[in-house]
């Protein structure tokens, strides 16, 4: 059996590794003893800490929050008590610790010493500033992110409106041209009247689709609300009558698709966008077909639109959502619309992404959070 000396001193040498600085402080304040990590955090030796009362080492304005708790722990109550305050160490910085404290009495009552506890703040706070200087920093760039989309917003829409007068000004005289000369003119001429208009026409829905984007990255909340995709689509039909009745184009979805949550009108264009270009990337000699169907999932709802198209090469399942991606060696359109669908279904907080699938066609499918 351990003799009483040998258990005493086992118990000191535990106190004395202590990873947290550990004092017995006598009822005035002094520190009767100290350990290797309190003396460490304050920079004196524990033969100085001993000369010293915890008063004279606490930072000035936090000395009366310090003693308030002392008189409650005297007076009986409370057990014990922690608080967060700055020591002035040694060398004269002031330092911010944990420190819990409790007082030992004896086998009646009579209070006799407390036993204090304190921890180094410094690298957990160190840390929080790093932290909260980071989220000022994200903050100020979102502020700036945010200002420059504005003033994107305001350019395009600006430079939409301008550049769209002078292009109707081309193609209205274009137009008399061909009117009024046609007749005499050359057949040469007329082609490339012809042409002109094209191209003016062709940058005129260029300058609409960009400005359709930016209004989509501009800022604002969405509203969302339950909305059925099967009444959508039926909409998008409506509108693409003429083009799928003049390609033979079958556009298929159940009567019963769980309603999900979404903004209806940039749900409808996020469908109008790839249903339209299942009929418009149709497989030449192949009626085009689409299917459109809805899954509820735990987190989230699943759209996809699965077409017997051309189906996109592997390499650019990826790029096909950057704005101004073309493949499939295809001249018409802008590469806009899936860059669309991407902006509005990442501001819904879903994914959107391609699949090729067994017979040669895509499944463009994308996700809406519940
Ligand atoms: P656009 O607005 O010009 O139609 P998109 O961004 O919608 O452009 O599409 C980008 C490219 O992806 C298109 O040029 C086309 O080559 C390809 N693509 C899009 N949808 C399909 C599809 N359903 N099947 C095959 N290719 C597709």
């Amino acid at each position: 059996m351990p003799t009483l000396a040998a258990a005493e001193e086992r118990w000191r040498l535990t106190i004395d590794n202590a990873p947290v600085g550990i004092a017995v402080v006598s009822l005035e304040g002094r520190f009767l003893r100290s350990n290797a990590a309190l003396c460490s955090i304050l920079g004196y030796s524990s033969e100085q800490l001993a000369e010293l009362t915890f008063q004279e080492l606490t930072h000035p304005e936090d000395l009366d929050a310090d003693l308030g708790l002392i008189e409650q722990l005297l007076a009986d109550e409370i057990p014990s008590y922690r608080m967060r305050k700055r020591y002035v160490r040694a060398d004269g910085q002031a330092i911010w610790t944990q420190l819990s404290v409790a007082l030992v009495r004896d086998g009646r009552g009579k209070p006799l010493h407390f036993v204090s506890h304190v921890a180094d703040l410094t690298e957990e706070l160190q840390a929080a500033e790093r932290i909260e200087s980071i989220n000022r920093e994200l903050t100020e760039q979102k502020a700036r992110l945010e200002r420059s989309n504005a003033d994107l917003e305001a350019f395009a829409m600006l430079a939409s409106h301008d550049l769209q007068a002078p292009l109707a000004t081309i193609r209205g005289y274009m137009e008399l041209l061909e009117a009024e000369y046609g007749a005499v003119l050359e057949p040469n001429a007329n082609d490339w009247i012809n042409r002109a208009s094209q191209a003016a026409e062709r940058m005129s829905e260029l300058v609409s689709s960009l400005l359709e984007f930016s209004r989509v990255n501009g800022a604002g909340l969405l509203t969302r609300e339950m909305v059925s995709v099967t009444a959508v689509v039926k909409e998008v039909v409506r509108d693409l009558e003429q083009l799928i009745s003049e390609t033979g184009a079958r556009v298929h979805v159940a009567d019963d698709t769980p309603l999900v949550l979404a903004q209806g009108g940039r749900l409808r264009q996020v469908l109008q966008n790839l249903i339209q270009n299942t009929i418009k990337y149709r497989e030449p000699g192949r009626p085009p077909q689409c299917e459109i169907g809805v899954e509820a999932r735990e987190h989230d709802w699943l759209v996809a639109v699965t077409d017997n198209a051309a189906g996109i090469p592997e390499e650019h399942r990826e790029s096909v959502f950057s704005l101004f991606t073309r493949v499939n060696g295809t001249e018409s359109g802008h590469g806009i619309g899936l860059a669309a669908c991407r902006q509005i279904v990442e501001r819904h907080g879903g994914r959107i992404w391609v699949e090729g699938i067994p017979d040669g066609g895509s499944r463009f499918s994308f996700t809406l959070p519940r």
